[in-house]
């Protein structure tokens, strides 16, 4: 089971295959953690910014800044990933595929995207995250300590919610 105490590590162990190619990849694309970029240039000989300006895309996840991979979608809403082959499927940077992509080839992605949400994008200081999370919750099942109110406790969370914290809230 996975749970928001779940280490990163675990989650790498419990991925039995890490298939050249994505469940997902030709509706979408995967993010991207700042830590990544500059390995991803360089496999690409490019500098970071060069890399970053052809290939990410700057998007906002639970009120934090986050990157993900561009894709070719044109006028459609969604599209491929920029890095898949679509002749055959196959991920072109399977050799520095990032976490994200690596996690959810394997076993039960629903939580592990909840989980790399959590851990990556739901910031526990900033009310506001933890108000677009609390909004994502309702209605859908949660890993195990994901819940809002687990993370900073119930009298917080309801303070959040009543926007107390207004004041210290951007
Ligand atoms: S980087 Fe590779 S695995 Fe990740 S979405 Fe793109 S094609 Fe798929």
């Amino acid at each position: 089971m996975i749970t928001r105490q779940t280490t990163r590590e675990e989650l790498l162990k419990r991925k039995e295959t890490d298939p050249k190619k994505g469940r997902g990849c030709q509706f979408g694309s995967g993010f991207i953690l700042p830590e990544e970029i500059p390995k991803l240039a360089k496999a690409k000989g490019m500098g970071v910014e060069e890399w970053k300006k052809q290939y990410l895309d700057e998007v906002e996840v639970f009120h934090t800044k986050a990157f993900v991979l561009k894709t070719l979608k044109g006028e459609k809403p969604y599209g491929p990933c920029i890095f898949l082959n679509q002749e055959n499927g196959e991920c072109t940077i399977h050799k520095t595929k990032p976490l994200y992509c690596s996690l959810t080839n394997g076993e039960e992605p629903g939580e592990v995207i909840q989980w790399f949400q959590l851990t990556e994008y739901v910031n526990p200081g900033d009310p506001s995250s933890l108000r677009e999370w609390h909004a994502y919750c309702e209605g859908v099942k949660v890993i195990p300590g994901g819940r809002p109110e687990e993370i900073v406790g119930k009298k917080r969370m309801q303070e959040i919610l009543e926007y107390k914290d207004l004041k210290k809230d951007d």
